[in-house]
């Protein structure tokens, strides 16, 4: 097992030797999705850092349990204890159940992840699933002193638990900054204090998401959901949590203050925070109109793109990045990214077709490649200097093709074990030139044809391609604009 790796642990604010608690098992927690609306690109982004992650860990040999959960109850709009549950508000737009929105956005969500590439996780736990262990949580917490009930209400108290903790120590932000950012507590606020927060809410009577609890019938706040369902499958004290980081402010730094008003253990030993996503420099966000869904970036629906481009030029795009960067989208830096993944994976592909030297040594120094992949992947999951360097074995790998460079029979047994590990199996990167992409292109090219046939008055010719895409299934409209197709 490879131990030099060290990682960046925002509890300490220093990158630090990773030591796993039990090794070789490692448990990892990553907030998952909350599934009433289709997943964010920065999300994606999220899940396909920390799969490097996993992916990663796994290769050095540890044994991995990686818990990602599903967020289907307890999200109040804008985070806030009060407000209309995401699902409850979702369920009345469309008219469905609430369990109809968490499955529709659930499948989504698996399905984007798909395209990505990730690896499930081992564990994917529902907060729904878990509310038995959420009040069990939360009834622990009251009987520590560290919470207190309001009319079927449970909330957090945060003033009892900084005269002995460090409420902060996540993002070491000064307390009275935080109070400063914090509204006034109202007059009907239940709350004692302003930075308290709910761990139960009483359901209000139009309230469809409801379960019996100790003490009234309502839901969880959102946070403890994370708290139990962490402590459940890794245990009280785990190695690494992870998760975007919009959420060590609140959501992280709640979580810390829970598990130790509950368990008096700090849960994770590692904390990690991937950055956020901008788009021509600025913040990507909905509101903005800037934030475009993963399947509008793959179809290249979305107004400010040029064109479409497909999951694994967006997945090497994002590798391309340090998960600790913003990474900004524009259409030039996609382009750039897709030449470049293509660059890679013909490479790959050539590598069958190279002539071996019988004797003597190449001219690539293959182990000093190899330590310096590793040094770069050892050093907190730094793809974008791995990347690098597996361009160094590109060119060489083209030199070879051309006859100006040379590469015996072991080393290229070597090379192609090197390019196995890196590329595939901790980039996650595939060749995705698959049959999807060139039919659509042996369409566009078919319909072309046959718009020139017409145009020709060549009709027999466009009749007999419009028949025989139909004997397959393909069906040819044509309008005003041109002609559509569309496969049955
Ligand atoms: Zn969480």
């Amino acid at each position: 097992m490879n131990t030099n790796l060290v990682l960046y642990n925002t509890i300490s604010r220093k990158k630090e030797p990773f030591e796993p608690l039990h090794p070789p098992f490692v448990g990892m927690y990553v907030c998952g999705p909350t599934v009433y609306s289709d997943v964010h690109l920065g999300n994606c982004r999220t899940f396909v850092s920390f799969d490097l992650i996993f992916r990663y860990l796994l290769h050095l040999g540890y044994k991995v349990r990686y818990v990602r959960n599903i967020t289907d109850a307890g999200h109040l709009e804008g985070d806030q204890d009060e407000g209309d549950d995401k699902f409850a508000k979702k369920a009345r737009l469309e008219k469905l159940e609430p369990m109809e929105i968490v499955q529709k956005y659930t499948l989504g969500f698996h399905e984007v992840l798909r395209l990505f590439n990730t690896l499930p996780p081992s564990i994917e736990p529902t907060a729904t699933g878990h509310i038995s262990e959420q009040i069990q949580m939360i009834q622990q917490i009251l009987d520590n002193g560290y919470a207190y009930e309001v009319n079927g209400s449970v909330y957090f108290d945060v003033d009892k638990y900084i005269q002995s903790k460090n409420y902060t120590i996540l993002t070491n932000r000064k307390l009275e900054d935080l109070l400063n950012n914090t509204r006034e507590l109202g007059g009907q606020d239940e709350k004692r204090g302003r930075l308290d927060f709910a761990l139960w809410i009483k359901a209000k009577p139009e309230h469809i998401m409801r379960w019996p609890s100790p003490w009234s019938i309502g839901f969880p706040g959102w946070h403890i959901e994370c708290s139990a369902m962490s402590s459940k499958y890794l245990g009280a004290e785990f190695d690494i949590h992870g998760g975007g980081m919009d959420l060590a402010a609140t959501h992280h730094t709640n979580e810390i203050a829970q598990s130790q008003a509950c368990n008096h253990v700090q849960p994770a030993k590692y904390w990690m925070h991937t950055n956020m996503l901008t788009v021509n420099g600025a913040r990507m966000s909905k509101s903005a109109g800037n934030g475009f869904l993963p399947q509008e970036l793959f179809a290249g629906t979305h107004k400010l793109l040029h064109r479409g481009y497909s999951p694994m030029s967006v997945r090497f795009f994002m590798l391309q990045a340090h998960y600790r960067s913003t990474l900004d989208f524009s259409n030039e830096a996609l382009e750039a990214a897709e030449k470049g993944y293509r660059r890679l994976m013909n490479a790959l592909a050539v590598i069958p077709k190279l002539t071996v030297t019988e004797n003597g040594e190449g001219d690539f120094d293959l182990s000093a490649f190899k330590e310096r992949c590793y040094a770069a992947m050892n050093d907190d999951f730094n793809s974008p200097v791995l990347i690098a360097e597996l361009f160094e074995a590109v060119r060489y790998i083209n030199s070879v093709y051309d006859r100006k460079a040379q590469i015996s029979a072991t080393e290229l047994e070597e090379l192609k074990t090197l390019l196995q590990y890196f590329v595939a199996d901790i980039l996650g990167l595939i060749d995705d030139a698959n049959a999807s992409h060139d039919f659509e292109n042996a369409m566009k090219l078919i319909i072309k044809l046959r718009e020139e046939a017409k145009m020709n008055k060549d009709y027999a010719t466009s009749d007999r391609i419009r028949e025989a895409l139909k004997d397959m299934g393909i069906q040819v409209m044509d309008s005003k604009d041109g002609s559509l197709w569309a496969k049955n």
